[in-house]
């Protein structure tokens, strides 16, 4: 018998405010591989509400639960960093169509850098499926209740922005993820 080698996945995206989406997508992905690479994208120039050592706090907060979960700073390419890390898979999650088109361009690219990093898709549950970082703002900029869509340990977070909250524009809500 070959002895088993380690199956790592890379889960790339900003988490600018990690939603119950994304801790889903995480909880799929631990149980399908040995281990996870929660990899953050932190762009210096479009910092977004939570600086890099916030999210790494919110997402290790929210899955402290799952010994098989890293997080890691993403700064190049996701599939170079896939590759210096060991990680044969990149998991990313589709909600609805609409995430659909990009997604297919993202691994198809990904896939021309290099080819034998897979992309699997995982669907959330149906009560995530509407959940976007980018709708959580919204929510909570304008006093909604956001502790229904992220885990419990990120409402402390989004509280202690209640400054940036209030008077930031539309476009400071970014939603792109990283090629
Ligand atoms: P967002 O689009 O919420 O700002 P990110 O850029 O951090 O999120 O996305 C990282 C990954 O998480 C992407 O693959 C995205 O499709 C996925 N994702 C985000 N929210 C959800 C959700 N509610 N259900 C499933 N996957 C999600």
């Amino acid at each position: 018998m070959t002895p088993h080698t380690t199956i790592k996945a890379l889960y790339p995206g900003s988490f600018d405010g990690l939603t119950n989406g994304h801790l889903d997508i995480i909880e799929r992905a631990s149980r399908l591989f040995d281990k996870v690479i929660v990899a953050v994208a932190f762009n210096a120039k479009k910092q977004g509400w939570f600086s890099m050592e916030e999210r790494r706090e919110m997402i290790l907060g929210a899955t402290a639960h799952l010994s098989n979960v890293e997080v890691a700073q993403l700064d190049t390419l996701t599939v170079k960093f896939a590759q210096s890390t060991g990680a044969k898979f990149i998991v990313r999650g589709l909600r609805a169509v609409s995430d659909f088109e990009y997604e297919l361009e993202l691994a198809l690219m990904n896939r021309e850098i290099v080819d034998d990093v897979e992309t699997i898709f995982l669907a959330p549950a149906k009560e995530n499926i509407f959940l976007s970082t980018s709708i959580v703002k919204e929510v909570f900029r304008h006093g909604g209740d956001i502790s229904r869509f992220v885990p419990p340990n990120v409402v402390t977070f989004f509280e202690r922005r209640r400054d940036v909250a209030q008077g930031a524009a539309a476009d400071t809500f970014s939603d792109q993820s990283p090629v």
